[in-house]
């Protein structure tokens, strides 16, 4: 992928991350203080493979945790992180290039539209049990 296009898409993924945890302090602004004193350690575990000081930010994924949109920055964060090491754009499932097209409506995804099908098939929708 071009560097500008990589440009675009980093910045169209800080726009949707900012969007979210804007609602997500919103949800957790109240219970801030109590965690501050209680996420010493959390924030030295990292559950996450990034580790170049974003602890603040894996603190705000912590107790987004669980959270819909928390899951979803969490996606964001991890587009962002495959930005920087050059694997931006690539399905994790067959390693061929996502369209643009895809990318710029879903920048987060992980795979491509036949990869994500397949996926999405293998997942019984109703496991229904015969009967004896
Ligand atoms: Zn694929």
């Amino acid at each position: 992928m071009k560097e500008t296009d990589l440009k675009k898409f980093r910045t169209l993924l800080l726009q949707k991350r900012e969007t979210m945890t804007d609602e997500i302090s919103g949800i957790s602004s109240r219970f801030d203080a109590t965690l501050k004193e209680k996420t010493g350690d959390l924030s030295s575990h990292s559950y996450h493979m990034a580790d170049q000081g974003t602890d603040a930010m894996e603190r705000e994924m912590a107790f987004a945790r669980g959270a819909k949109s928390g899951r979803f920055v969490h996606h964001i964060d991890d587009a962002l992180l495959r930005i920087e090491d050059g694997t931006y754009g690539k399905c994790f499932e067959c390693g061929k290039t996502i369209p643009m097209k895809r990318l710029k409506v879903v920048p987060h995804a992980r795979f491509c539209i036949a990869c994500k099908e397949a996926e999405e098939k293998k997942k019984p929708p109703n496991v229904k049990k015969s009967k004896r």
